[in-house]
């Protein structure tokens, strides 16, 4: 197998990971956290870039699966700048993303 093959099955497998995580994570939230890091692993294995819909889901801290409304929150800044406040509730780790106006 060549490395585009193998890229290609990779991010398939960690799409088909996380869907199963935020399809678990209100009903069995440590099966969410098996199979989300499962997706991680694959992905620092390959080293697949992922996209950032996915990355988001991580807490940078403590590596945690964290999903908006279940285990992290997520608030609109009020200064100047717009941007959102993402804070992971497993670690109080609070990220800000700066939305481009
Ligand atoms: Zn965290």
């Amino acid at each position: 197998m060549n490395k585009k093959n193998i890229e290609r099955i990779a991010t398939e497998r960690i799409e088909i990971l996380i869907d199963n995580a935020l399809n678990e994570i209100n009903r069995d939230e440590k099966l969410s956290q098996t199979y989300a890091k499962l997706a991680l692993k694959i992905g620092m294995r390959v080293r697949v870039r992922m996209p950032y819909s996915i990355r988001q889901l991580f807490c940078r801290k403590c590596k945690q699966f964290i999903v908006p409304g279940v285990n992290s929150r997520v608030r609109i800044g009020r200064t100047r700048v717009k941007c959102i406040r993402i804070t992971c509730m497993k670690c109080n780790h609070v990220y800000r993303k700066i939305i481009a106006v």
